[in-house]
């Protein structure tokens, strides 16, 4: 197991960009994603949500008349972790150990966690998955970067069935559990992928986020989607797409 020594200033920002992703953020805050807590209202539901009902650039994005962009290429220069697993009630999410990044022309960011969303919350011309990944890292400067995976319905992923297996089913629960796990287990074999500016997808929804959603899927079984759905009641877990507000999205 490789181990590399970070910088205490990346640990330390980490945390706080671990706590604003994928549902960490507002957990003082009820919010939820149907009725009156939910995406529409989160905006006014506390001050500090406010980006949610006037951001110019949120997220997700229905992806769509994408541009050349000349993009640097993804290298994805990942470890292996221990496996320590959250329900906050809005996400499953797996919280990961340190020395692992990913390089996007010269831009280093460390992956400090990865959660997952049902159905999908970018959507691809239009078309919603029944899964996505979003694979959240941060760099020195605390700056997040979201790495998005599509999952279709086909061949039982291996991970998930670890990570499902583990997942505590209470809400506001953590599991820590043995062996280790490898991210780039989730991961496709095309690393191309959509470049855009967004948001976190869920409260407080700040803004400044680089996104690059992968243009090819990875496949989940039918039961593994289930079971991540019955986590939460089988509720829908992503927020709908939201305006593009004149955002390039690159190819
Ligand atoms: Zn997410």
């Amino acid at each position: 197991m490789k181990k590399v020594l970070i910088l205490t200033l990346v640990a330390t920002l980490g945390m706080s960009a671990l706590a604003l992703a994928g549902g960490g953020g507002g957990d003082k805050l009820h919010w939820g994603y149907a009725g009156e807590t939910g995406p529409e209202h989160w905006g006014s539901l506390a001050p500090e949500f406010k980006m949610c009902g006037e951001g110019k650039k949120q997220s997700p994005i229905n992806i769509t008349g994408a541009v050349k962009g000349d993009l640097p290429e993804l290298i994805f220069d990942y470890d292996d972790s221990d496996l320590q697993l959250v329900n906050n009630g809005h996400t499953i999410k797996a919280a990961y150990s340190s020395g692992s990044s990913i390089n996007v022309g010269g831009d280093r960011y460390q992956l400090l966690q990865f959660h997952f969303h049902s159905k999908s919350e970018n959507a691809i011309e239009g078309e919603l998955f029944p899964m996505e990944a979003h694979l959240v890292h941060a760099n020195a400067a605390g700056e997040l970067a979201v790495v998005g995976v599509m999952f279709k319905e086909g061949e039982a992923n291996p991970l998930l069935e670890r990570l499902w297996r583990y997942t505590p089913s209470k809400a506001n629960s953590t599991m820590s559990a043995p062996g280790s796990i490898e991210v780039a287990d989730l991961l496709p074999k095309s690393p191309a992928y959509y470049a855009f500016t967004g948001s976190l997808t869920t409260p407080p929804c700040t803004e400044g986020v680089r996104w690059m959603v992968l243009k090819q899927p990875v496949t989940v079984s039918k039961e593994q989607i289930a079971k991540f759905r019955r986590f939460f009641d089988d509720h829908d877990t992503n927020r709908p797409v939201q305006a593009l507000n004149g955002r390039t999205v690159y190819k």
